[in-house]
């Protein structure tokens, strides 16, 4: 069954409230002249519930509600296809306003779920290995639209029990929207894993991370939140400045003549560049960077790349997760054999660094690493269908 989309969309001269970060709703309001809790009371309700209508802010004045409707509207996304693989993890497929799609990768962790997060739709940085980089580069995400995965997943799947807070919780609001199960584990982690490049959408991804953590918004730790890019060295100094999330690197060769092969990324920002970069990166108390490393049969597999890598590491507060490649149809390469990823891995243990190899889930459903790609044409896809 595919679902029926009922995104809500643009509305013609009328500005989008959940594309506004707090401190731009609290200076809306001041401009307005409306009292200074105003700002958060709505902000509360754009992300604290599941409103898509000014009727629903049940504790503003009716005029008030009035005023809003005729310059804002309230976006929301709704999932078009919802897939689920065989080990749980599920994908949603969102049709946006102007006809792209994108898709949002919600995966089962012992005791709670992560959401792997689109930042943009397809990709423009052009990694050989990588299928959303194939497909090109489409736009960036509007802050609305990254955000409303989140709410899209929680509201789609209730019996899950993805908690959000509710839009309570206020002494000046008490708001009688729908409350949900504040179910211990729930939907607790996000990673910006899905298509795009986040950090070349930085302003907006900007935004929604403050959403995303607020208390008033959708509460989540920044201990929780990870944002990976392929190297963008300017905006990774940025990030560091402006926020406090983890930081994950999609490294992927120990020397430039690999990444170079692979990643494009690096003819601009080498090694040295993006290592030196990291080294500065300001990390909380014992929170790491973490590094991705695909795995690549005869590219990078080798275990001199393995000493290689171990070395170009030295001095950086660097965990490493090594990614056996996700083959898909086309694709040029393949994986090692399970007995090279694990000398590979012995070589970075021995080196003194806390390495996991990721088996990327949702492989059959072609939600894994690097497999986005936003397919709608339903018939060439397996798995399971559910909602
Ligand atoms: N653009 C950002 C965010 C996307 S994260 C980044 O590149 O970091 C997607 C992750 O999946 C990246 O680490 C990417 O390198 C990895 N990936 C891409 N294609 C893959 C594939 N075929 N198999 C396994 N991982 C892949
Ligand atoms: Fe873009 Fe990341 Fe894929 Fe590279 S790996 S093409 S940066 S999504």
């Amino acid at each position: 069954m595919n679902l029926q989309p009922k995104t809500d969309n643009t509305q013609p001269g009328k500005v989008d409230l959940r594309d506004m970060s707090l401190s731009e709703l609290s200076g809306w309001a001041s401009s307005l002249s409306l009292e200074s809790f105003r700002a958060r009371q709505i902000f509360r309700w754009l992300w604290r519930s599941d409103v898509t209508s000014f009727d629903q802010m049940t504790d503003l004045q009716k005029e008030l509600r009035q005023r809003l409707s005729e310059l804002y509207y309230i976006s929301s996304l709704r999932p078009e296809k919802i897939e689920r693989s065989q080990d749980g993890t599920k994908k949603f497929l969102f049709a946006l306003s102007d006809g792209n799609h994108i898709e949002s990768v919600l995966i089962p962790e012992k005791g709670h779920y992560t959401l792997c997060l689109s930042s943009q739709a397809g990709c423009a940085m052009g990694c050989r290995f990588c299928l959303t980089g194939k497909g090109g580069f489409k736009r960036n995400l509007k802050t609305s639209e990254i955000v409303n995965q989140v709410l899209a997943v929680q509201g789609a799947l209730p019996d899950e029990k993805l908690s959000r807070p509710s839009a309570s919780g206020g002494n000046e609001a008490s708001p009688s929207a729908p409350e949900r199960d504040a179910a211990p584990g729930g939907l607790t982690n996000l990673v910006f894993m899905g298509m795009g490049e986040p950090l070349a959408n930085y302003e907006n991804l900007i935004k929604s991370l403050q959403i995303l953590l607020a208390d008033e918004g959708c509460g989540f730790s920044s201990r929780r939140v990870t944002v990976s890019t392929c190297g963008l060295v300017p905006q990774m100094e940025k990030l560091g400045r402006d926020i406090t999330v983890n930081l994950a690197i999609s490294l992927h060769a120990p020397d430039n003549e690999t990444r170079n092969f692979l990643m494009p990324i690096n003819r601009t920002y080498p090694l040295e560049v993006l290592i030196e970069a990291c080294r500065r990166f300001p990390l909380p108390q014992r929170r790491m960077i973490t590094f991705e490393y695909l795995l690549i049969s005869g590219v990078n597999d080798s275990p001199e790349q393995a000493r290689a890598l171990a070395k170009l590491l030295r001095d950086v507060r660097a965990k490493i997760n090594l990614i056996p490649f996700n083959a898909y149809p086309g694709s040029e390469f393949k994986p090692p054999p399970p007995e090279r990823v694990l000398a590979f891995q012995q070589i970075l243990i021995k080196n003194h660094y806390t390495t996991m190899i990721r088996q990327s889930k949702g492989a059959d459903i072609s939600a894994a690493c690097g497999q986005l790609h936003a397919h709608v044409v339903y018939g060439s896809q397996r798995g399971e269908e559910v909602v």
